[in-house]
């Protein structure tokens, strides 16, 4: 199956400016970029762009947990361990195989409706979300989330690898979930085990303030430290999810080490948690993804979103309106994310690379004054979710115009809703 998209703008690979030309893609791959290719086999599928829709790679949501899509609107404005404790951690307790299905359909329905190709999930019952991803043609990178010292879970999530990851459009990582959940002889195990098996380790770290003073009061480390310590920087990737509460100081003894920081803007604002020292990682050389968390703390899972508030509340708390531009927030958003997840050529637009794309409508009112140059600045300050007509991954549409094609989705939302009702229902009769 070919696609050609004739006379697009197109984001360069550098996310410098707007190139104008053809992007002809083949199965799952962009195999052809320049002016006037030659019209594909016959079957092949034009898209006119005429010089008014735009071509950016899909964005990559760095950190999520899809299925919490059922969760949304519990323990609303509540500070983190409160909300985990009292409002999440008993419902959680009651999902089911089928909910975490449907939750993730409705995750995916939203992400690729604003343009995200591939998502990293952390959560319970993965092969629901594996399933999920390949029922959409959506691309993920999953691990089970870990809670305690068991060393069955830790097995399920090596289980988890071996069935899944590379197959297809999914790669696995192992996922201990946070310092404050998993004891450091088990984080250990696991960042062992990650290794020996070449597997990334995704992991929350240092969210909420209080994580800080948890390391130093029971462990008597750092942050810098614990993770030495824990093996986390012996791994092919080490995934930090958040890292609000790094210290500015320790930040160099990151560099050249397998992690990057996912940072979650909204749900760390929403939360109240803080904002992360993302300029001092950006200047340390520490690569850096965005997420959106979950849809129960976030309450979006729409990465235009994310790049915008990113981008401002840097410039804000730092008072510098030069910090944290669009260009590099476009690059979190897109092939640091992919980079992230273990995939690799996969978030640019660039010959050979995957064909995760997304069409912009560029005609509206909101985009008027945009130029080649100017663009990624447009995108990020000015662009929303609603401007996506089109999202692509791997060749494959997933969304167009409104449509999401092969997918019943009036049935969907039918099955999300009864299984909302269901998970609740079971919370508030006490199970
Ligand atoms: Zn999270």
């Amino acid at each position: 199956m070919a696609v050609l998209f004739r006379d697009f703008f197109y984001l360069d690979p550098e996310m410098d400016k707007a190139l104008r030309g053809d992007v002809l893609v083949e199965n799952d791959r962009i195999i052809s970029i320049g002016k006037d290719l030659a019209f594909p086999d016959d079957g092949a599928e034009v898209v006119e762009g005429r010089g008014g829709r735009l071509l950016i790679p899909g964005f990559v949501n760095s950190h999520t947990h899809a299925a919490m899509t059922l969760l949304r609107g519990l323990g609303e404005e509540l500070p983190l361990k409160e909300w985990l404790e009292e409002r999440i951690w008993p419902v959680e307790a009651g999902l089911t195989a089928e909910h975490v299905y449907w939750g993730t359909r409705g995750a995916i329905i939203e992400m690729v409706s604003t343009g995200t190709t591939c998502f990293s999930d952390m959560y319970f019952e993965m092969d629901e979300v594996a399933r999920a991803a390949v029922d959409t043609g959506a691309r993920c990178c999953i691990c089970r989330g870990l809670t305690g010292n068991d060393r069955k879970k830790i097995e399920e999530g090596i289980e988890l690898f071996k069935k899944w990851d590379r197959k297809g459009n999914i790669r696995v990582m192992l996922g201990p979930h946070a310092p404050y959940t998993v004891s450091p002889e088990t984080l250990k195990e696991i960042a062992v085990s990650a290794a020996s098996l070449g597997a990334g380790v995704h992991f929350h770290f240092l969210e909420a303030q209080w994580e800080l003073d948890y390391l130093k009061d029971s462990f008597g480390m750092g942050p810098a430290l614990y993770l030495e310590k824990s093996g986390l920087l012996d791994t092919v990737s080490t995934v930090l999810a958040h890292c609000v509460w790094f210290p500015d100081e320790e930040i160099e003894s990151l560099a050249g080490s397998p992690v990057t920081v996912v940072h979650n803007p909204s749900s760390n604002m929403k939360l109240g948690s803080g904002h992360a020292p993302l300029n001092e990682f950006i200047r340390g050389g520490i690569p850096v993804s965005l997420g959106t968390d979950g849809a129960a703390s976030n309450n979006r899972l729409d990465l235009w979103g994310e790049m915008r508030l990113c981008s401002l509340i840097h410039k804000g708390f730092m008072k510098d309106p030069t910090v944290v531009g669009a260009r590099e927030v476009f690059r979190m958003a897109t092939v640091e994310g992919a980079r992230s997840c273990g995939f690799e050529s996969t978030g640019l637009i660039r010959e050979g690379w995957q064909a995760d794309l997304v069409v912009v409508d560029l005609e509206q009112p909101h985009y008027i004054g945009w130029s080649p140059e100017n663009l990624p600045g447009f995108l990020v300050y000015a662009g929303s979710g609603s401007d996506v007509i089109g999202t692509m991954a791997a060749g494959r549409w997933l969304y167009r115009d409104g449509r999401f094609p092969g997918q019943d989705l009036h049935g969907i939302m039918k099955e999300i809703s009864r299984c909302r009702q269901d998970l609740v229902s079971r919370f508030s009769s006490g199970r």
